[in-house]
């Protein structure tokens, strides 16, 4: 590592040391009975599945505290079919949500702007790279339907809304979702994010997907307890 590098490597560090020390003393100390209180355990109202990407927290565009989302990022917000291999990281937390914190909703949220899914459109990625192999997971639905097959056809804003329901309808296939469904215990949701607004699109039961308020969309995606 250059000298230079390694002063940048120092700052970064030191930033994010910092920024755990503003938030014990602006934070924690001034809602420490809240967070005391998640000592206890943890019962989220959903799991969330979403993307990497630095600008989509899902905390904050959903406005929830700590112990209120039991959350999944990876890049593309991707749900790997149910047989494939690379299903194990999320089949696990699909798992642990569904038997052991109870959670009653599951929700998928993608984004514009998603570089993931435009890697996947553009074919850009290295091709034989983890990034590679990993977003074509994300691109074909469990009824045969391949989203590359399709782009011409779409404008960017239908092809993320797409991509989101392909995964929506991929989760739908993990034998414990499907068995949790069928006993009324679980719903799932899709959503799209706009980095640009805030704004939430949901996915509608038609299929389509329509804007909401963030206030309409979080009370939609997360029932109050
Ligand atoms: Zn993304």
């Amino acid at each position: 590592m250059s000298d230079s590098a390694r002063a940048m490597a120092g700052r970064v560090g030191l930033g994010l040391i910092e920024g755990n020390l503003r938030f014990q003393r602006d934070v924690f100390e001034p809602r420490r009975a809240a967070f005391e209180q998640l000592i206890e355990g943890q019962t989220p109202r959903a799991l969330y599945v979403g993307c990497s990407d630095s600008r989509v927290v899902a905390e904050l565009i959903l406005d929830v505290a700590p112990g209120e989302l039991f959350v999944v990022r990876n890049i593309g917000a991707i749900v790997p079919h149910s047989d494939d291999l690379a299903s194990t990281s999320l089949g696990a937390a699909i798992d642990y949500a569904i038997h052991v914190l109870q959670v009653p909703d599951i929700v998928v949220c993608g984004h514009d702007l998603c570089g993931g899914l435009r890697a996947i459109v553009d074919g850009t990625s290295r091709v034989g790279s983890h990034l590679e192999r990993w977003l074509r997971k994300g691109s074909s639905d469990v009824k045969g339907f391949d989203l590359l097959d399709h782009v011409s056809e779409m404008s960017l804003e239908e092809l993320v809304e797409r991509f989101v329901s392909v995964q929506v309808d991929t989760l739908g296939d993990y034998d414990v979702v499907a068995e949790a469904r069928a006993e009324g215990r679980l719903h799932l949701h899709g959503a799209v994010y706009d980095p640009r607004t805030g704004k939430l699109r949901i996915r509608q039961d038609s299929g389509g997907f329509r804007e909401v308020s963030p206030v309409e969309a979080r009370a939609s995606l997360l029932p109050p307890p």
